[in-house]
């Protein structure tokens, strides 16, 4: 017989995990994760501290930056890092929620592995119960009632963050951005500006109805302050572009150049007119402004900006209720915009400008402090979710209870439809409602509480009907936190239910890893890895 050749099919780096294998590792790697974040859940989670590889120090509660920052190498885990993102950005909080979830839906999916039960069917299962998890989320969730409902939820989003002292500050500051940008349930979170100033404490945080921009005037000697200023904003730029003039210009005598120049002044001079003529005091340019038009601008007591960001202009439109003129000969007073104070202040050795006191603004600007740069990122992290959660509540209208209070009930009603089902879906659902339960035993863990006793508590709540009773982690006690103000967006836990559990049916899907640079090691690398 003829010796066999082996066949090369994949290039020598390709390394290649199957089966079991492929999907222990990869249901290692989500566990992990989850772990990492778990201790951070809730009021009283704790802080990671990250160092990066250039030393720089970040301390926060935040489930994304933690995973964003921490450099991870295991697809697996990639793959659960970006489901946390996906829920910043379309939520803008519960991403801790949303990993611990996916975590422990995999880890409870492999005891039914090890009963010899067919992916498919947890898949099916898990399927099954995300679907019933948002019938019954929509079911349960109560209506936003009045303002003060919005400013639990920005107080709830922000408790046990950075920003904690002052949340009730920093939540009135949020409700009333939210309230003024929307229109009706639509809110571009565009609209408001987040800008961090180190100096003061938190407490001096303020809502600017207009905006901060982090520029000085073009020039020195342009007025520092305008009250009651008309404000114009142009986004071609106070130049010449005459082209013959950018081509060779030949002059052969003195009065030749003099000539030249009298005319590019006189054509200067008619531009900077027809814009103090237009009754603008204050201009702010997307593009450059000649030296001699600042001059001018400058006689006149107006001041100009030059060089303004499109998206600042676009917030200063929406602000100030001005439109942005395309040409020096579209400049009309009903365009301009107007506010009560455009002001430029000097700290330290920032200048900022503060355009104040707008009529009705459509953009608004948090102008956040703290003492510390570390401190000032992690309020802008809370506030973040603050204005997350109380968009998403003006968006859909609806709220729960937290405090882990949601995740029993929806639970508790996942058990009682797992009944219903036949086969082996049922302990699949099971399993759906034991990972939700996960997130109130946690909140108590990490109070320092006993779960077990806490959990024992809520079921029997919950089972006797109390649907709202979480576990209120201001005073320790298992009572209806939607009442003690404890309140999330129903958008939070449904985006939180979708993400984790497609996450989770993909990763069971998987049964075979190819990796083209010779590595598929689950965290923690084993010991050989970077050897070579
Ligand atoms: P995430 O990144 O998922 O938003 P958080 O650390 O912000 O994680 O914790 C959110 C959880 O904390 C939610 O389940 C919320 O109901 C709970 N929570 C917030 N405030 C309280 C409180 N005072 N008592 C109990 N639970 C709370
Ligand atoms: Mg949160």
């Amino acid at each position: 017989m003829a010796e066999k050749q082996p066949i090369y099919i994949l290039p020598e780096n390709v390394s290649r995990t199957i089966g079991k294998d492929a999907q222990r590792n990869n249901i290692l790697a989500a566990k992990i994760i989850a772990d990492i974040v778990k201790t951070t859940l809730g009021p009283k989670g704790m802080d990671k501290m990250l160092v990066d590889s250039t030393g720089n120090i970040i301390v926060t509660n935040d489930g994304v930056t933690i995973l964003e920052e921490v450099q991870l190498d295991h697809p697996a885990a990639k793959m659960i890092a970006e489901i946390a993102k996906t829920q910043e950005s379309e939520v803008g909080d519960g991403t801790t929620t949303v990993v611990m979830m996916a975590g422990k839906l995999l880890e409870n999916a492999e005891r039914l592995l090890d009963k010899k039960i067919h992916p498919t069917v947890i898949i099916k299962g898990y399927r099954l119960a995300a679907d019933k998890a948002k019938t019954i989320l929509h079911e349960i969730a109560t209506p936003v009632s009045d303002k003060n409902i919005l400013k639990q939820i920005a107080m709830t989003a922000m408790t046990g963050k950075g920003a904690e002292s002052n949340r009730e500050h920093l939540a009135n500051l949020i409700v009333t951005a939210v309230d003024q940008v929307a229109s009706g349930k639509e809110i571009d979170m565009n609209s408001i500006k987040i800008v961090k100033q180190k100096g003061n404490s938190i407490e001096d945080s303020e809502l600017v109805n207009g905006l901060v921009l982090d520029k000085e005037a073009a020039n020195e000697f342009m007025p520092k302050k305008v009250d009651n200023a008309s404000i114009l904003l142009v986004d071609f730029a106070l130049e010449l572009k005459n082209p013959e003039a950018e081509a060779k210009i030949s002059v052969s005598t003195p009065e030749q150049l003099q000539q030249f120049i009298a005319s590019e002044e006189l054509a200067l001079r008619d531009m900077t007119n027809k814009i103090i003529n237009s009754g603008a005091k204050v201009v702010f340019c997307q593009k450059g402004i000649d030296d001699v038009a600042q001059y001018f601008l400058a006689k006149s007591g107006i001041m100009a900006y030059r060089r303004v960001a499109k998206s600042d202009m676009e917030k200063l439109s929406r602000a100030t209720s001005g439109r942005i003129i395309s040409s020096i000969h579209e400049i009309r007073r009903e365009d301009l915009g107007f506010a009560a104070v455009v002001e430029q202040v000097k700290k330290n050795d920032d200048t900022i400008t503060y355009i104040r006191g707008c009529k009705n603004p459509k953009s608004v600007t948090l102008l956040l402090r703290a003492s510390t740069d570390h401190v000032l990122d992690e309020v802008e992290r809370a506030v973040k979710d603050g204005l997350g959660d109380v968009s998403s509540a003006v968006k859909d209208g609806k709220v729960v209870s937290g405090g882990g209070a949601i995740e029993m009930e929806i639970a508790k009603r996942l058990r009682q439809y797992a009944k219903t089902l036949g086969g082996r879906e049922q302990l699949a659902v099971e399993e759906f409602a034991s990972a939700l339960e996960f997130i109130p035993e946690t909140l108590a863990e990490n109070a320092g509480l006993d779960p077990v006793n806490v959990m024992t508590e809520l079921k029997q709540k919950h089972e006797s009907g109390h649907a709202k009773d979480g576990i209120n982690l201001f005073n320790n006690k298992v009572e209806d936190c939607l009442a003690a103000g404890i309140v999330e967006p129903v958008r939070v836990k449904l985006q939180a239910i979708a993400s984790s559990s497609e996450v989770a049916t993909m990763i069971l899907r998987i049964d075979d890893v190819l990796a083209s640079n010779g590595r598929v090691s689950a965290m923690p690398k084993p010991s050989y890895d970077g050897m070579d």
